[in-house]
């Protein structure tokens, strides 16, 4: 199929126009490179620089170019930088999926997979979170996301034959396997590149974000998926997507690790015990959250391979500590 990838520069756009070319598909690029890199797609693929939020470049591409498939990833995915600034959220996440959807409404295409969050659940959902769980977002990058969610299916009433996906991933973690694609964000919040990068000296310390959490060692509990995994799940549920279909998947591992015990694993890796100190909750922080991720490996026969989290942390240590950052 030849699909759309928008946010392709990024992180998971990258690796999923990977992943897509590996199944046998064409995915095309778009990205406005406020956050993604240039070289993270390769040269080879078509690749275009314009922002989700120009809905005349995406209606124009969309008619010259006849997509199968659009897969959305171009937003902004960070809860605490979502509290300071909802606004750069709303404008970005919800204004970018806004106008692709506008584009999409005028279009031919009949496949949209849509990168979604488990932050759309807030802190109400009872775990292993199942779709059907009620979704109160705490935070605006979950309320931005669940927005998105509602646009799509709303305009899906009045376009019967489009097949639309709502994935949920949960925390998504690790870079490829042969360790030529991997995490750079700036600034960098999340656990995992931020572990490492402390481990590297690039930070003097991680801080633990609250140690007085609901939980049996006081800290968060998220579900940490591997990117190589995520991005399967998205050709896989691609390919299933029929006419009219709506289909909503949780994406994750099924178990929960807490912050305390994700520096365990990742000083077990790297070889030393990486400094860390408690410091305040960071407003926006469901104290637990993983996935009950059955009803995709039902419908679609899809689960996580990487289950252990040390081969999530190891494939992401190999690419922060090897080129261009070690
Ligand atoms: N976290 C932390 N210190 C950091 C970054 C994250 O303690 O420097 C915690 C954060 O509070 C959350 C978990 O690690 O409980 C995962 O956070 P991340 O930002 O990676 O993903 P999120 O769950 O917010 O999408």
């Amino acid at each position: 199929m030849k699909v759309l990838v928008t946010g392709a520069a990024g992180y998971i756009g990258s690796h999923a126009v990977r992943s897509l070319r590996q199944r046998g598909h064409a995915p095309f690029a778009l990205d406005n490179l406020s956050r993604g890199h240039r070289q993270a797609v390769p040269a080879d693929i078509p690749f275009v620089e314009a922002d989700v939020r120009n809905t005349e470049t995406l209606a124009s591409l969309l008619r010259t170019e006849r997509f199968d498939c659009v897969m959305h990833f171009a937003a902004f995915a960070y809860v605490g930088e979502s509290v300071e600034a909802p606004l750069k959220y709303f404008d970005n996440n919800v204004g970018g999926t806004l106008s692709l959807l506008k584009a999409l409404a005028g279009s031919e295409v009949r496949r949209l997979v849509f990168s979604s969050t488990c932050a759309t659940y807030g802190d109400r959902a009872e775990v292993p979170i199942v779709e059907g769980a009620v979704q109160q977002p705490i935070n605006p990058y979950g309320a931005s996301k669940l927005f998105c969610e509602r646009m799509i299916l709303d305009l899906q009433r009045s376009l019967p034959d489009l097949g639309v996906a709502l994935l949920r991933y949960f925390n998504v973690a690790g870079c490829a396997e042969d360790g030529t694609l991997g995490e750079d964000h700036d600034p960098e919040t999340h656990l995992v590149p931020v572990m490492l990068r402390t481990a590297l000296g690039l930070h003097p310390k991680l801080l633990v974000f609250g140690d007085d959490y609901p939980t049996p060692d006081g800290t968060c509990i998220r579900d940490y998926l591997h990117v190589e995994d995520l991005v399967e799940a998205h050709g896989v549920v691609m390919e299933a997507l029929e006419r009219g279909d709506r289909r909503v998947y949780n994406l994750g591992v099924d178990r929960g690790y807490s912050v305390r015990e994700m520096l365990t694993a990742a000083s077990d890796v790297v070889g030393f015990g990486i400094p860390f100190e408690v410091a305040a909750r960071r407003p926006g922080d469901p104290a637990v959250l993983y996935a009950d991720a059955s009803k995709i490996e039902r419908e679609v026969g899809w689960s996580a391979r990487h289950t252990e989290l040390r081969e999530v942390i190891e494939s992401a240590w190999r690419w922060f500590r090897g080129p261009p950052q070690g």
